[in-house]
């Protein structure tokens, strides 16, 4: 099993990515998918959530009510620490699983906290999509039709791109025509396939 992690803020193009080098064949699994797959109704993770913060946090079908949940954990990180002690340990195992299942030449984990959380430790290599602040800017107020203010509040508080780059093994800059991603992907790609090869 040999792991890219692929990372990057908001906007940066890590799906216009991964979305490439899925059509090369590599299998991704996506941690944003992982972390809503774990407390579908009939998980365990869920199961737990409502056990401690009540019924309240489900809706009429008893899927979870992530507004109701959000509201308790947001004043209070005591609660917000209870909930990722639950839901993080089922994230872990359920993105171990997927990747142990893939059978691509390598595999990405995809994941906008890959350095911010232990995901990190999954990955031998670890592949930054990197584009300007602007850019970043840009391409997510038009993707999500959201304020400039909005945007711009997640980016500060995100890891500060300096330190994502010191971090990576691999940097893409995402600031051309989508050609030019894919033509920097296409290098690295063989690279990987190099590497997951020698293991
Ligand atoms: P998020 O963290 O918010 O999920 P992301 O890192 O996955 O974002 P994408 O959704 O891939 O970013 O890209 C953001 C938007 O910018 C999308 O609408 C995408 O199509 C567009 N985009 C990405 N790269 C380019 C590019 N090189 N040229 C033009 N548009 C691009």
């Amino acid at each position: 099993m040999f792991v890219v992690g692929l990372t990057g803020g908001i906007g940066s193009g890590k799906t216009a990515a991964s979305d490439y080098l899925a059509g090369l064949g590599i299998t991704v699994v996506d941690a944003d998918l992982v972390s809503r797959q774990v407390v579908e109704p009939g998980q365990p993770a869920l199961a737990a959530i409502a056990a401690h913060f009540g019924a309240g946090v489900l809706d009429a079908e008893g899927r979870l009510d992530r507004r109701a949940l959000r509201e308790i954990v947001f004043a209070d990180p005591a609660q917000r620490n209870v909930l990722e002690q639950i839901t993080h340990p089922a994230i872990g195992a359920e993105i171990l699983r997927q990747l142990q299942a893939s059978r691509s030449p390598y595999t990405l984990l995809v994941s906008p906290l890959l350095l911010e959380s232990s995901q990190h430790q999954l990955t031998h290599r670890i592949l930054l999509i990197d584009a300007p602040e602007q850019l970043q800017q840009q391409r997510t107020e038009l993707r999500d039709q959201v304020p400039a203010s909005q945007v711009q509040a997640i980016i500060a508080a995100q890891m500060a791109r300096g330190e994502r780059q010191s971090r990576a093994h691999d940097v893409v800059i995402n600031d051309g025509p989508l050609d030019a991603l894919h033509r920097q992907l296409d290098e690295l790609h063989q690279q990987y396939l190099r590497l997951a090869g020698a293991q």
